[in-house]
């Protein structure tokens, strides 16, 4: 039974733009009606009309704990006891400062109140060290919605069907295309085309930032040969930006950077540094950082940058982390089941899918592999998963409505979860077979 769901769908289209206020949510690429929220609860979401779904979208990554985790609710309430907001310094801010530039090895780090502005920052922080215009980004990665950074992006762009047809930049209706132009883009682990590009273009570049693991064109794992080229980068006095905002403190204590052993200038990091409430950072060594307003001359600022309740929540997560670093294997281990599961699954309904996974993202194209760059992701059959998302969430299972997303697995997640989503993936196979 969906009715709840249906009828705060129509009202809400009525008073928010596609009912929605964040474009993937409206299930636009999988067609049907988004279910409502109620409740959630470990690895659980309870939606309007009281239907129990296995959560694998974990709020688009900050979940990792779960939901309505003991330590991090405890974190936020014993803050809100102590007011919601003083626009001025709180102890919180430099007790996450300290624990952020420790797991990261970033000196100095400013919170934002999203990955979006964290980026936009980031890359203002960029252009005013090198004194150079131009950045690049990746096609199909996605950093927010900056007005330079909507340019043949990912995640929610790279579900609206017209758009992967016409790839032109900007990919978004009002980004002047003077803003579009200062950004150059090229492909996603294809090392000879960004070679190529370094050498025409790299004189020009303040900064490349990157997805160090793709999450939002669905996962792409960074080539060795890539990586190398990204770093030759720095030869030219480019800035390497790794926007973790996804990866960040998800694939290992140190993100993509400490597992896949990168060397970026600067870290952008969202989700999981706020456990659920917005919070978005960015950090450098203190020497870039100490660009930032009031030190140096880059203006950036925030009414509610540093909330309390948003620090405790970041705290609660980061420390339940730090305390419990089995929780890593555990959700690997997990979501490693998952993949042989699912490919199983697939095979024997003789449905052709490539799974990319690494640590706890994961996405299943439905195409046949190597799935590693953007046009290898959007050979995927999007009917086709579309139809899977839907038997699923009729099984109870709440997958990213999108072929493009990771889906995300929480330390929640467990044995019962994972007999349950693997029968419903098995079924749902048969079924749109
Ligand atoms: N960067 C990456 C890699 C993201 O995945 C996202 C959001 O999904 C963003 C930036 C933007 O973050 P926010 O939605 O908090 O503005």
């Amino acid at each position: 039974m969906t009715e709840k769901s249906r009828w705060l769908y129509e009202t809400a289209q009525r008073v928010i733009p596609g009912g929605v206020n964040s474009p993937v949510r409206a299930f636009k690429s999988v067609g049907g009606s988004p279910r409502f929220i109620q409740s959630a609860f470990g690895a659980y979401l309870i939606d309007a009309d009281g239907n129990r779904l296995i959560d694998y979208i974990g709020s688009w990554g900050p979940m990792i704990l779960g939901h309505q985790h003991s330590h991090v609710l405890a974190s936020i309430q014993s803050a809100l006891t102590e007011g919601v907001s003083f626009g001025a310094p709180n102890a919180r801010e430099v007790e996450l400062a300290m624990m952020v530039t420790k797991l990261t090895g970033m000196e100095k780090v400013r919170f934002v109140s999203s990955g979006t502005e964290a980026t936009m920052s980031a890359l203002r922080l960029a252009r005013a060290v090198t004194g150079r215009d131009y950045i690049l980004k990746f096609r199909g990665n996605y950093h927010g919605h900056a007005d330079g950074l909507l340019v043949e992006a990912g995640s929610g762009l790279m579900t609206n069907e017209q758009k992967l047809q016409a790839r032109s930049a900007p990919s978004s209706a009002g980004v002047p295309q003077a803003y579009a132009g200062l950004t150059l883009v090229a492909d996603y682990n294809d090392p000879e085309g960004l070679a190529q590009l370094l050498r025409d273009r790299g004189n020009t570049l303040a900064a490349i930032i990157f997805e160090p693991v793709v999450g939002n064109a669905g996962v792409l794992i960074p080539t060795a040969e890539f990586i190398d080229v990204l770093h030759s980068a720095k030869e030219q006095g480019i800035l390497l930006i790794a926007d973790e905002v996804m990866t960040g403190f998800r694939l290992s204590p140190g993100g993509a950077t400490e597992r896949l052993g990168l060397k970026p200038d600067i870290i952008t990091w969202g989700k999981i540094i706020g456990g659920g409430l917005p919070v978005g950072a960015y950090g450098a060594s203190a020497e870039i950082m100490d660009f930032v307003s009031p030190m140096g001359p880059v203006y950036q600022a925030g009414t509610l940058s540093g909330n309390p309740l948003a620090m405790a929540a970041g705290i609660g997560t980061l420390q339940t982390l730090r305390d419990n670093p089995e929780i890593y294997e555990k959700i690997e281990d997990y979501t490693e089941r998952l993949e042989q599961g699912l490919l199983l699954a697939a095979a024997q309904a003789g449905i052709s899918v490539c799974v990319n996974r690494i640590g706890s993202m994961l996405t299943m194209f439905f195409t046949e592999g190597p799935v590693q760059t953007y046009q290898d992701a959007v050979r995927s059959d999007t009917r086709l998963f579309a139809q899977w998302f839907h038997e699923m969430l009729n099984r109870g299972v709440y997958w990213a409505p999108s072929q493009f997303e990771s889906i995300f697995v929480s330390a929640a997640h467990n044995e019962r979860t994972l007999e349950h989503t693997l029968q419903a993936a098995a079924s749902a196979f048969l079924t749109i077979k």
